[in-house]
């Protein structure tokens, strides 16, 4: 399964991208996850990421796309992968689909997670990340078993520098600028595949496997 996940800033992504992941046995790759390793590990890529991303702007498709490409020569993806947070804009988009093409291995789906712009606020706002294993959470809706601390690898959360308040609203501005379009570009290469991502995070993986399990 070849698989775009699709949807705003605090829509889900990252958590529906590592259930889907391992249901469907593939890499999950997360460009927003690679950024944030590099900026751990002080590559230039990392220190080059940053400048865009505390601002809550794109990192130039120049840099992404480059590093998307060279994720998808690694040799891991003989059962296909899931991408999160790429495409961002349609130019990346229309990479993604040369890309592929030349692969001869194209998309199956887009799937676009779709909530609410109020839901989004308070998801963003009170979300804690673990700096180690990137898992998420929330301060009132998924909190860890012990205030403060990573359920998985038991590191101290932290809230993102991209999650503060004035972050988050350029966030979503860029979102609805230029990450909304790529909707309508996989909706008439008629890869869409939209559910609703508000509830119970399970039941929103669940309509996730049963859509995706009617692609061909
Ligand atoms: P995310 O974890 O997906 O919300 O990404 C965090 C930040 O990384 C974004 O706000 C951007 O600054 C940067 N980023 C992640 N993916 C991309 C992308 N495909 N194109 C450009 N910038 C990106």
């Amino acid at each position: 399964m070849r698989l775009v996940l699709v949807g705003a800033p605090g829509a889900g992504k990252g958590t529906q991208a590592q259930f889907l992941a391992a249901h469907f046995g593939i890499p999950h790759i997360s460009t927003g996850d690679i950024f944030r390793a590099n900026l751990k590990g002080n590559t230039p890529l990392g220190l080059e990421a940053k400048k865009y991303m505390d601002k809550g702007e794109l990192v130039p498709d120049s840099v992404t796309n480059d590093m998307v490409k060279d994720r998808l020569n690694q040799g891991d993806l003989e059962n296909g992968f899931l991408l999160d947070g790429y495409p961002r804009n349609v130019a990346q988009a229309e990479v993604l689909r040369a890309v592929l093409a030349e692969k001869n291995t194209p998309l199956h789906a887009a799937l676009e997670l779709s909530v609410d712009s109020e839901e989004i606020v308070t998801r963003l706002s009170g979300r804690r990340s673990c700096p180690n294993c990137q898992r998420t959470f929330h301060v009132v809706n998924e909190k860890p078993a012990v205030e403060g601390i990573c359920d998985a690898c038991q590191t101290a959360l932290v809230q993102r520098d991209d999650d503060k308040a004035e972050v988050i609203a350029r966030r979503l501005e860029v979102y609805a600028e230029q990450t909304e379009p790529i909707i309508s570009f996989y909706r008439n290469e008629g890869l869409l595949i939209t559910i609703s991502a508000t509830g119970p995070v399970n039941e929103i993986t669940d309509s996730a496997i049963a859509a995706l399990s009617r692609v061909k």
